[in-house]
Parts: structure tokens; sequence; C-alpha cells
């Protein structure tokens, strides 16, 4: 296929996924609540040995559902930090009991389903996290940590990240060559198309997924407002395999340094866990109500 032919294709997509089926009255398979043309994606077999958690809150599958990840776990402990006392305290333990306090503030509220990777210490490799959320199909995926700054004990406050868009990027075009045998994407049927079409079509559920990201990260700053502490531009982007899910959208809350007293003050207390908590339920309460389905269309 020449360069132009693609290049057409790669314009035309667009117009006929999100333009032409508006126009021409009809609708592109929607994943479920509220995902519009993200496409989702058979699993293959490398997950099948993947035990999924158990999700809590309202028992209906319209509801939104949020996977919060505890960074670490098990022998893997993450950043260490030592209190005053000479205690040592472990990131995987700051980020078990934030991903606790996270998920018993949406609960309380209702509405939101929620899932955790782990709710134990336990060991959890990098890939599955991800995973998990897209076995669940999941709406949206935080993962929680905490940072160290070494001997520099006076760097604190938080900061967020997504998916740098070269990793993002690259992390399409890994999934579209892994998919390109699987005969549908989501209901789309692919076989018989192009390996350059399936690219495409992964590309831009990518894309929506990394602007769904976004739009949650800004969510997180903007609840925060003045309740948290963050690092001079908290924003940041980076090739984090955590955030790698094609259709997940996928968010990762470094929450604060384990190296700095007043972070671990915060981190390690009920009351300032709630702090934390709060917003980062907010920021996902306001992320999900953003996109729910008007009334009377179903929901
Ligand atoms: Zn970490």
């Amino acid at each position: 296929m020449s360069f132009r032919t693609l290049l057409l294709i790669a314009l035309a997509v667009p117009v006929v996924l999100l333009g032409g089926a508006g126009l021409l009255g009809l609708t592109i398979p929607v994943p479920h609540w509220g995902r519009d043309y993200v496409l989702r994606f058979d699993l293959g077999e490398a997950a099948a040995l993947l035990s999924l958690p158990p999700v809590s809150g309202p028992d209906d599958p319209q509801r939104p559902l949020v996977v919060i990840d505890a960074g670490h776990g098990g022998r893997d402990p993450g950043a260490i930090g030592t209190d005053p006392e000479g205690q040592r305290i472990s990131e995987k333990d700051i980020t078990l009991a934030l991903a606790l306090a996270v998920r018993d503030a949406l609960l309380a509220q209702g509405g939101v389903r929620v899932a955790l990777t782990r709710s134990d210490d336990r060991i959890l490799p990098l890939a599955y996290r991800p995973e998990i959320a897209r076995r669940l199909e999941a709406d949206l995926f935080l993962s929680i940590h905490a940072d160290s700054a070494g001997d520099r004990s006076e760097v604190s406050g938080a900061s967020i990240y997504t998916l740098s868009n070269a990793a993002s990027s690259e992390a399409a075009s890994r999934f579209a060559a892994r998919e390109n045998d699987a005969d549908r994407l989501n209901g789309v049927r692919i076989a018989g198309q192009s390996a350059n079409v399936s690219a495409i079509l992964v590309e831009l559920s990518q894309q929506r997924t990394q602007e769904d990201a976004l739009d949650f990260a800004n969510l997180i700053l903007r609840e925060a407002d003045d309740r948290l502490a963050f690092v001079p531009q908290p924003r940041r982007a980076a090739a984090l395999a955590v955030l790698r899910a094609p259709d997940v959208p996928s968010v990762l809350f470094e929450s604060g340094f384990v190296t700095n007293t007043r972070d671990r003050a915060l981190l390690t207390t009920a009351e300032g866990r709630a702090q934390y908590a709060n917003v980062l339920a907010r920021a996902i309460r306001v992320y999900f109500a953003r996109r729910r389905v008007p009334a009377g269309s179903g929901e």
C-alpha cells in the first residue's frame, strides 16, 4: 500500500467513525456506559491465568467502574522512608492504605463501582495491573504511588503522570500488531482489513483514551486546589508500563515523598489519608459525571 493510500485511509477513518456515522444515523458499537468510540479488544491467552479481584459498590454493570492500583507490594516495598523514631516506612504500605481510603470514600457516596488490583500485601506483576482493569472492562484506572527523594528530605508534594505521546503511540502499534490476528475489535470486524487499517483503529482508540486520561489528571489537580501540596510542574508524562492499557484511561498519582517529614505525616495518618482520598474520590466522581449518558438514553 502506498503512503498516499495510507494517508487517505488515515484521514477517512476518523471522518467515517466520528462524523459519517452520525450523519447517516448509524451508531458505532458502544462498549458500554459512555465509552463511545473507544474500542475494546479480546484478550490474549497471556492473561488467562490472572485472577480478578472482586468489584465493590452497586451490583449494576451500568455503573462506572474505577480500578485503583496500590503500587508495589509483597517483596517489592517500593520507596523506603524512615520516621523520626527510626521506623522504616514502605511505599507499598502507604499505597495500599491510600487505595483502601479512596475506595471507602467512593463507596460511602455510592453510585460508583470500585475494584482494587490488590487489597493486601502481595506482589503483583506490573503488566497484570492494567490487565485487571481491562478484563473488568473498567472505565478508569488509577495507580497510586509515593516517591523517594533520597537524601533530599526537603523535596515534597504530589505529582500526576499520564502516558507520554511517544509511548502511547508505540503501545498502540504494538497492540495493533498483536491484535491483527484477532478477527474482531470490540464488534468492529477487522478480519480482511489491512494491517494498516486495524493499526489506525487502535491508534484512534488509544488517542481517545489518552484524552480522557488527561482530562482526569487535570481534574485531580483542580479538585486538589489548595487541599493538597504538589511539586512544581506536577503534570508529567512518562512511558510507564502500568499506564499502557489502550482502552482504559489511566493515570498514575504520586502522592508525595516518603523521605519528607510533612508528606510522610500526611500519608501515614488516617486524617492525612482522608485528605488525599477525598480529593481523588471527588475527581473520579466528576470525571464520571462528565461522561454520564443523558437521562432517557438508556442508562
Ligand atoms: Zn512507586
